[in-house]
C-alpha cells in the first residue's frame, strides 16, 4: 500500500464505521475504510434487532432493499425458573403499520448491504486488512499501520470504529485495559425451521415478528440475560453474562453449556424444536455504560461505537448508538473541514458535545447506575426469579386452600429469602437504578 493521505480513515466495518464513513464520503470527503474481515459483516455478532431511528437519518429509504428479516410487533419478557416463566407480552397493532421502528436482522447480510451504500457514496474500502497501530506524530495520529505489506496510510482524522476489544486505542494509550467487569460474553446460534412453524409458534404473519428477552436462574445468579429472537426462516437464540462473573463462577459454567441449559428449558424447548443450527458465534458487548466511557476524541482521532463503549445496558441498541456516534463523529469532521480547521483535540471536542446533546450520553447517564448495582445484587438473577414463579405457581394452583392463605404464603415466602430490609433494600436499588 503506497502512502496516500485521506480526509479521513475509519477503521472498522461495523455499524459504527459504516455510518461514519457514509457520511463522510456522502459530504464529499476523500475516505478510506479498513475492514480485518473478508466482508463486511464477517467478523460480527449481534442478536439482532435493527432499531430503524438511526438508520432512518443516515438513508431514509433504508426499508427499499436494506436485508430486512421481520419487522417486531411482540415484545416478550420472561423471568424464568428452572421450569416456568412470569412473564409480560407488549403487541401492539401499532407497531404493524410502517413505517416500522423495529426489525430482525442477520447482521452479515445487513453489513454487506451497509457497506455497499458506503461504497456508492463514494468512500474506498479495503477488507482483509488489520490496522496493526495508530501512526502518531508526538500526541497527534497522523494515519494508521496496516498488517498488509506493512503499509502506512495517512490521514487528517482516523476514526475508530473497531469494536469492544478496540486493541488499537489501547496500544495508543487512549484507553486502559478492558476490564471483566465492564464486559458481557455473549454466545448466540441461528436456528433454521420452516416459516410456516415459526409463524404457528409465535402466532405471527408473514414479515411480522416476536422478541422474547429472558432473564433468571439460568445464569446461575451471574449478571446476564437471553433472547430470543424471530427472523425470517430461523430463530436467534444467545445468552450473555458479565466475564468477571464467569470467571468467578465456582461452577466453572462455560457460555456454550449455559445456552445449551436455556434451550432445554421446558418453556423454550417447545419454541425452537426441529430447529437446524446455521451459525454459532461468540463476542463481547460492552456493558460499563456511563462510567466507563472514556476519552473519545484527542488530537487526530475519534472513537465510535462499542469501541467506546457506547452501549446502553438496559435496552441493548448497541448498533443504534453505535451509527448515531459514527453519524455524529463524521459529521463533526465534515464542520470541521468546511471551516478550515485543523482536526485538533479542540475541534473534535465539537464531537463529544454532540454525544452529550444526544440520546446517547443521555441514556448512558441515565442509567449509570445500573451495572453496579446489578454486580452488587445477584438476587435479582437468582433468588427473586424462583420466587416469582413459586408465587404464581401459588395463587394459580386451585387446591382448596383460600387465597388469604396462599398471599400470605407468598409474602411469607419473599420474606424469608430476602428479610423485610433485604427487599426495601432491592426496591431502593431498582429506584436508583432505572430513576
Ligand atoms: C450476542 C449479541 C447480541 C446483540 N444484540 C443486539 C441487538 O439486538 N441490537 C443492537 O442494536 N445491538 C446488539 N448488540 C450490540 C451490537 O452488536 C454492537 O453494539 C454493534 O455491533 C457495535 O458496532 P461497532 O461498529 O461499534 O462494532 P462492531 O460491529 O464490532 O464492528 C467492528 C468492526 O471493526 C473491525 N475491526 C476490528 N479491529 C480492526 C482492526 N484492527 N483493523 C481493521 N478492522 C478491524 C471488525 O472486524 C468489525 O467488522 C449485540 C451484541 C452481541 C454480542
Amino acid at each position: 500500500m503506497a502512502a496516500e493521505k485521506f480526509d479521513a480513515i475509519v477503521v472498522g466495518a461495523g455499524p459504527a464505521g459504516n455510518a461514519a464513513a457514509y457520511t463522510l464520503a456522502k459530504a464529499g470527503l476523500k475516505v478510506l475504510q479498513i475492514e480485518r474481515g473478508e466482508y463486511p459483516g464477517s467478523k460480527n455478532v449481534q442478536g439482532a434487532i435493527l432499531y430503524s431511528d438511526a438508520l432512518e437519518k443516515l438513508i431514509p429509504d433504508f426499508r427499499d432493499d436494506a436485508p430486512l428479516e421481520r419487522h417486531v410487533i411482540e415484545q416478550r419478557v420472561w423471568v424464568l425458573d428452572d421450569n416456568s416463566f412470569v412473564g409480560t407480552h407488549y403487541r401492539s397493532d401499532d407497531f404493524n403499520k410502517p413505517p416500522y421502528n423495529r426489525y430482525t436482522i442477520i447482521r452479515a447480510q445487513f453489513d454487506k448491504w451497509f457497506s455497499s451504500k458506503v461504497r456508492e457514496a463514494g468512500a474506498l474500502l479495503i477488507c482483509e486488512t488489520t490496522v496493526e497501530e495508530l501512526l502518531m506524530d508526538g500526541q497527534r495520529c497522523i494515519g494508521v499501520r496496516c498488517d498488509r505489506q506493512g503499509g502506512e496510510v495517512y490521514a487528517d482524522v482516523v476514526i475508530l470504529a473497531d469494536g469492544v476489544n478496540s486493541t488499537l486505542a489501547r496500544k495508543a494509550g487512549f484507553h486502559g485495559e478492558l476490564s471483566a467487569g465492564n464486559v458481557a460474553l455473549a454466545v448466540k446460534e441461528i436456528l433454521f425451521l420452516p416459516e410456516e412453524v415459526l409463524q404457528q409458534r409465535f402466532n405471527v404473519k408473514e414479515d411480522e415478528g416476536v422478541v422474547i428477552e429472558l432473564m433468571g436462574t439460568v445464569t446461575e445468579g451471574m449478571v446476564g440475560t437471553g433472547f430470543l429472537y424471530t427472523n425470517k426462516d430461523s430463530l436467534t437464540i444467545g445468552i450473555g453474562c458479565m466475564l468477571g462473573d464467569f470467571k468467578a463462577n465456582p461452577n466453572r459454567t462455560t457460555p456454550y453449556a449455559m445456552l445449551e441449559r436455556l434451550k432445554r428449558h421446558p418453556s423454550i424447548a417447545p419454541l425452537i424444536e426441529g430447529g437446524e443450527m446455521k451459525e454459532y458465534a461468540a463476542h463481547l458487548i460492552p456493558e460499563g455504560g456511563f462510567n466507563a466511557v472514556p476519552q473519545v476524541y484527542g488530537n487526530g482521532w475519534m472513537i465510535v461505537g462499542d469501541s467506546g463503549g457506547f452501549v446502553n445496558a438496559v435496552h441493548r441498541e448497541g448498533s443504534n448508538l453505535a451509527m448515531t456516534t459514527g453519524q455524529l463523529a463524521a459529521e463533526t469532521v465534515i464542520a470541521a473541514k468546511a471551516a478550515g480547521k485543523e482536526m485538533s483535540a479542540k475541534t473534535l471536542k465539537a464531537y463529544k458535545d454532540a454525544l452529550d446533546a444526544s440520546y446517547v450520553m443521555k441514556d448512558l447517564h441515565k442509567y449509570r447506575n445500573m451495572p453496579q448495582v446489578l454486580h452488587d445484587s445477584p438476587q435479582f438473577f437468582n433468588a427473586y426469579p424462583k420466587l416469582v414463579n413459586q408465587a404464581a405457581k401459588t395463587i394459580f394452583t386451585v387446591d382448596g386452600i383460600d387465597k388469604k392463605t396462599k398471599v400470605g404464603e407468598v409474602l411469607g415466602s419473599f420474606r424469608a429469602s430476602r428479610r423485610w430490609r433485604g427487599l426495601v433494600g432491592d426496591a431502593f436499588k431498582l429506584w436508583r437504578a432505572f430513576r
